[in-house]
């Protein structure tokens, strides 16, 4: 089923082995992570039990992580937005917060696309280390942005642990640096484009 997300029909684009990969990882994330994920937040505790169930479905990532909280966060900001009255409109019909939403789905759409020419160039040996690494930046930047304008978006909601922008945003923050940092990933694509390295 096409989700809200994939505004350029990316899902014709995978093949049947990756599609149900994709499958397996969502049905993985509804019925295993949803129901602990903020009880083990709070906890400040890693759910162990949950690692060699990634193992047997052969899924992990930093960068599938980072996009899908980006989804997430987006999708609790369009639902937010047109379900919130203020000035006695949804906050969805202002052009102001139309133009947020725009931008979160913009740049999961163009990470979207990337990650799965990536996968391409992965599985046929292709994939440099600055594509790599051009992919983390854009990504990590992405997911942490999206976050970062859903909270707003929610205005004080946003705030409220009961939702879950605020625990992704969080959770950003750690995928921006864990996948190599931003200015690392930016150097290892400039010392590719270039040949000089710049790294100190
Ligand atoms: C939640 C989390 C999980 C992690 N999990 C793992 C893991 O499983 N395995 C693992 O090996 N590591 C892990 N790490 C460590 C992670 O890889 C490092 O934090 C990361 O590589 C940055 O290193 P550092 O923290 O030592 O930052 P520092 O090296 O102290 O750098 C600090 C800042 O300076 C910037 N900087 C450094 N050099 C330059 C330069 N030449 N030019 C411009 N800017 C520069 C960096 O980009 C960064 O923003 C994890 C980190 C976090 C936050």
């Amino acid at each position: 089923m096409t989700s809200s997300t994939d505004f350029y029909l990316a899902d014709r684009l995978l093949t049947d082995e990756a599609r149900a990969l994709r499958d397996r990882a969502r049905d993985f994330a509804e019925t295993h992570v949803r129901p602990v994920a903020r009880e083990a937040w709070e906890q400040g505790e890693f759910p162990r039990e949950l690692v060699p169930r990634l193992g047997e479905i052969g899924i992990a990532g930093g960068l599938v992580d980072a996009h899908g909280e980006a989804i997430t966060c987006y999708e609790a900001a369009l639902a937010y937005t047109k379900r919130r009255e203020q000035f006695g409109n949804p906050l969805a019909s202002f052009q102001l917060v139309q133009a947020k939403l725009v931008e979160m789905l913009e740049g999961i759409t163009t990470t979207q696309l990337l990650l799965i020419q990536l996968g391409r160039l992965r599985d046929s040996g292709e994939m440099t280390p600055g594509m790599s690494a051009l992919a983390k930046r854009h990504a990590t930047a992405m997911a942490r942005s999206a976050a970062a304008t859903a909270r707003e978006l929610l205005g004080g909601h946003g705030i409220l642990q009961d939702n879950e922008v605020m625990r992704h945003l969080c959770d950003l923050e750690g995928v921006y640096t864990y996948e190599g940092t931003f200015a690392i990933n930016t150097l290892i694509v400039g010392r590719e484009i270039t040949g000089i390295g710049a790294f100190a």
